[in-house]
């Protein structure tokens, strides 16, 4: 006879008892699966003088091995619910911190720095709907965090960790690369959560690099110059760029292009982020010169 997992037994027992029906629109799908529990804790490599930030605790799956194997756990949920069934779980643990607002809303900086802890690691099975700007929030604000494991969805995962210039890449992924080195931990089955998600799941880690991959005069100009280029990614940069106005005509963006070395037929997922550095501070220079 097969096992049944801890975490599926705790989590059946948890619903039944405060008769929990999962909020769709939170994006609540309980992950009931024991060793891609571990798996992503262990991914996140954590130490014992180290700070976890816990995203979305839910029912505290998750949450029951972090403790174990952190200095200290701030959770932060949306959902009074879950907040209250945490706090009755967790009860006999004085390393957890609950914190009932939006992710999105809160002062994570003054946290980390409340917590007086130096080591920072985010670890989450995060509600897929708002995953972008959380990890967004996480590697644009200098919070001083260590490293950032995430179960979020296969595709949004695997755009992420791309490469730049890999088939995967989006905008999104320079932004991620200029401040991350990310890594595949593990894919997970969508019959390992209680609800079953729609999509396939992947866990990942991107630890915060030191200096930025890359030096570029403006970060913001860089990063809406990849915007724009990704907004018409089969058209040649040239005609993306033209199309909104970042270069004032196909002959100037040609110009410039060759000034890098770069091909006039050039698409956008052709260029590395050292060629958008090196594209934005040509365009900065052109625009001082003006
Ligand atoms: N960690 C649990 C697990 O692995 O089973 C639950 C993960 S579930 C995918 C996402 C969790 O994020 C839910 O508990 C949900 O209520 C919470 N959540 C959704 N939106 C949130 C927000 N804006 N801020 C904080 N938590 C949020």
């Amino acid at each position: 006879m097969v096992k049944m997992s801890e975490s599926l037994k705790e989590t059946k027992y948890l619903i039944k008892k405060y008769k929990i029906k999962a909020n769709k629109n939170l994006g609540q799908n309980f992950l009931v699966d024991d060793e891609a529990l571990q798996d992503i804790a262990n991914g996140a490599n954590i130490q014992k003088d180290d700070l976890v930030i816990e995203i979305g605790p839910g029912l505290g799956s998750l949450t029951q091995i972090l403790l174990e194997k952190a200095k200290k756990v701030i959770c932060i949920e949306l959902d009074k619910k879950m907040v209250q069934i945490i706090k009755e779980r967790f009860v006999a643990y004085n390393n957890i911190e609950i914190i009932n607002e939006d992710v999105l809303k809160i002062d994570l900086k003054k946290i980390i720095q409340d917590s007086q802890i130096e080591n920072v690691k985010i670890v989450a099975n995060l509600p897929y709907y708002i995953t972008t700007p959380i990890i967004m929030k996480l590697v644009e604000n200098n919070l001083g965090i260590d490293s950032i494991t995430v179960m979020i969805q296969k595709e949004v995962a695997e755009r992420l960790i791309a490469i730049p210039g890999e088939k995967e890449t989006g905008a999104i992924t320079y932004t991620v690369y200029y401040y991350c080195e990310g890594e595949k931990i593990r894919e997970v089955e969508n019959t390992c959560f209680i609800p079953e998600p729609e999509v396939t799941s992947e866990v990942i880690n991107l630890k915060l690099r030191k200096e930025p991959a890359v030096k570029v005069k403006d970060k913001k100009v860089m990063f809406n110059i990849i915007k724009s280029a990704y907004m018409q990614r089969r058209k040649t940069l040239v005609n993306s760029l033209c199309n909104v106005g970042v270069f004032k005509s196909k002959e100037q963006g040609i110009d410039m292009l060759k000034k890098i070395g770069l091909r006039e037929d050039i698409r956008p997922e052709n260029l590395s982020i050292e060629d958008f550095a090196r594209l934005t501070d040509i365009f900065l220079n052109n625009l001082g010169k003006e």
